[in-house]
């Protein structure tokens, strides 16, 4: 198997006791939801109720808009008081259209789809299934948020062969997939064989890192009739989790850069999305609720806990039995990969794996110092790349510079920041770097645009001109043929009436 050793990644100390053994438990309904419009990558969902509205639990408040994106559905029943802006769950703190409901307690369900009950192969096709995924709102569940459907759509467009689940959670702290794999196996394997189903793939592997011995272990039992998924146990590394790292250590298969996974014949889905889709064709149930891992020594009760979407992290840090007086940070999903909250009036969306309340003795940040040229950040790199001289290009405003020596191959671990002992924030410059350049790059595309749009103008311009041009020579070609055939017609009548004369004074 391939391994992270001669290619990067850290050891990290996990604090994954502080919640592994809390088993799921269910939160309570809060009084109001907060619903963003866009919980996922793409365009944001459109409003389909309006202020005043009573809604049923399960029922569509907002359809997918053209293209990429994801419906919302209500989480709870009750009634819409407000559609208006709310601060988002993201470090920049913008505000987020959001569809506010105000809970009623009586958890009515609105009418949803017919379950699929039937074992395999299932009465529906892949592409029915693909229709209900997408329906019910389902998007990956690891925190990237990518609408599920649009991932199920790839075989249209690639040769794929094998699915690969993402078991791995190799964040610090979080523990929700490692509950969800050992509570509810058998409902995630049956997730398994449905995106198998629709993927049309024979192969699967499950991937779990060794860390996680009981979840391994309940996957192995629930798997044990399906021999052709392959249950496969990986190093505890990180960022072993990443899609790119895992295909690699899973099937050896390397996806160059500015490739997809599915260039290389594989896609990645995590268990958490898969236990969310199997809910949804068993039940007919859209995607209302995720478990969350709240965690970090700041929080007084860490707890795994199944909350409604659109719970604001205020009531869901309030069930956990508060936060101790100044946690230093709170971050949404992992401490590596996860964002800063910029608030605690922030709801728990689609993509929130974990909320994290960390002391300052958890945080590794110290004041910045000048590089020492360690070269460590260079050996942790799992890209191959040269953090150090690529923050050089970033501060110096260099984004070609950066971009030709890798920056668009970075995944944003955090590896060169965790392990730099010069506490250079290495991972936020590439994440700034990449956001320009990517503004950079919309802006090309743009200018790119309008210059095909002005050439294609101008192209058309011309060709009409030219059908004009021949059009008017064919009507002087016509009246000239026209004026020629009409004097051959008058000198033909002028000899007809003389012959007819001449005849006439014969005859006579
Ligand atoms: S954040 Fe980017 S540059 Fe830093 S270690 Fe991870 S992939 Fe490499
Ligand atoms: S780890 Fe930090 S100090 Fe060492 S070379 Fe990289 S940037 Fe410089």
């Amino acid at each position: 198997m391939w391994s992270f050793r001669n290619r990067g990644g850290v050891k990290l100390q996990y604090h994954k006791e502080l919640s592994s053994e809390r088993a799921v438990v269910n939160m309570p309904l809060p009084r109001r939801l907060y619903l963003p419009l866009q919980q996922h990558i793409g365009a944001p969902a459109i409003p389909v109720v309006n202020v005043g509205d009573n809604v049923l639990k399960g029922q569509l408040i907002a359809k997918a808009a053209p293209g990429l994106s994801a419906p919302v559905h209500a989480s709870s029943s009750g009634t819409v008081v407000a559609i208006e802006d709310h601060v988002a769950p993201h470090p920049s703190g913008l505000q987020q259209k959001t569809i506010v409901i105000e809970t009623d307690g009586r958890e009515c369900w609105a009418e949803l789809p017919s379950p699929i009950t039937d074992d395999f192969p299932l009465a529906v096709t892949p592409r029915e299934l693909n229709s209900r995924v997408a329906a019910a709102g389902i998007v990956g569940m690891g925190g990237a948020a990518f609408p599920s459907a649009v991932k199920l759509d790839l075989k249209s467009r690639y040769q794929l062969d094998t699915l690969l689940i993402n078991g791995a959670e190799c964040e610090p702290y979080l523990t929700c997939d490692d509950r969800l794999m050992r509570e509810e196996a058998a409902a995630v394997i049956d997730g398994v064989r449905i995106l198998a189903y629709a993927l049309e793939v024979q192969a699967v592997i499950f991937a779990i890192e060794r860390n996680k011995p009981k979840a391994l272990a309940a996957i192995r039992e629930a798997a044990r009739q399906e021999p052709w998924i392959q249950v496969m146990a990986l190093p505890t590394r990180f960022p072993m989790g990443s899609e790119r790292h895992l295909v690699l250590a899973c099937t050896g298969r390397e996806t160059p850069a500015r490739k997809l996974t599915a260039d290389m014949g594989v896609v990645v889905h995590n268990v958490a999305t898969a236990r969310a889709v199997a809910r949804t064709v068993r039940s007919g149930e859209p995607l209302i609720s995720r478990v969350v891992t709240v965690s970090g020594r700041g929080v007084r009760e860490p707890a795994n806990v199944n909350v409604p979407l659109g719970t604001l992290v205020e009531d869901l840090l309030a069930f956990c039995g508060g936060v101790h007086p100044v946690p230093y940070k709170l971050i949404g999903g992992g401490p590596m990969m996860g964002a800063p909250l910029p608030s605690v009036r922030v709801p728990v969306v689609k993509g929130t794996s974990g909320v994290l309340a960390l002391t300052a003795d958890e945080i590794n940040d110290g004041a910045e110092s000048p590089c020492i040229r360690c070269g460590k950040c260079v050996t942790a790199c799992p890209c191959g790349l040269v953090p150090v001289e690529m923050a050089q290009l970033v501060r110096r405003g260099d984004l070609q510079g950066a971009q030709a020596i890798g920056l668009q191959d970075c995944v944003s671990c955090g590896s060169c920041s965790f392990i730099c002992p010069s506490h250079i924030p290495l991972a936020h410059y590439f994440n700034f770097a990449k956001g320009q350049s990517g503004a950079l790059d919309r802006d090309a595309r743009r200018q790119d645009r309008i210059r095909a749009l002005i050439q294609a103008r101008n192209e058309r311009a011309a060709r009409e001109a030219e059908i004009k041009k021949a059009a008017a020579a064919a009507r002087k070609a016509a009246k000239a043929a026209a004026a020629a055939a009409a004097s051959v017609t008058a000198e033909a009548s002028a000899s007809a009436a003389e012959a007819s004369t001449r005849q006439l004074e014969e005859t006579t």
